[in-house]
């Protein structure tokens, strides 16, 4: 049994979707975890206990405004790290 936050799996989920979005921003290895890291600190955390495979499932029932909150901290996030990028 693990416990996991099923929100940092929804923002690595939907990471590629704001970035298509934003041509701006470097999609490179450091600045993607970067603004994951970013949008979490502006999340609240949704702790579950888990067993392998039972995460997807759960986290397709998320509550459509963590979603929501999810892509606003992201573009934020985004926002925030292509301003100040911290790769070399
Ligand atoms: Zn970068």
């Amino acid at each position: 049994m693990k416990v996991k936050n099923i929100v940092e799996g929804l923002v690595w989920e939907s990471l590629e979707r704001v970035l298509d979005t934003k041509p701006d921003a470097c999609k490179c290895d450091k600045c993607q975890a970067d603004i994951v890291a970013s949008a979490l600190n502006h999340l609240p955390p949704k702790y579950v206990v888990t067993e392998m495979g039972e995460t997807i499932a759960r986290a397709g029932g998320l509550d459509h405004r963590v979603r929501t909150a999810v892509l606003v901290a992201l573009a934020e996030a985004v926002e925030l790290v292509t301003s100040r990028p911290r790769h070399e």
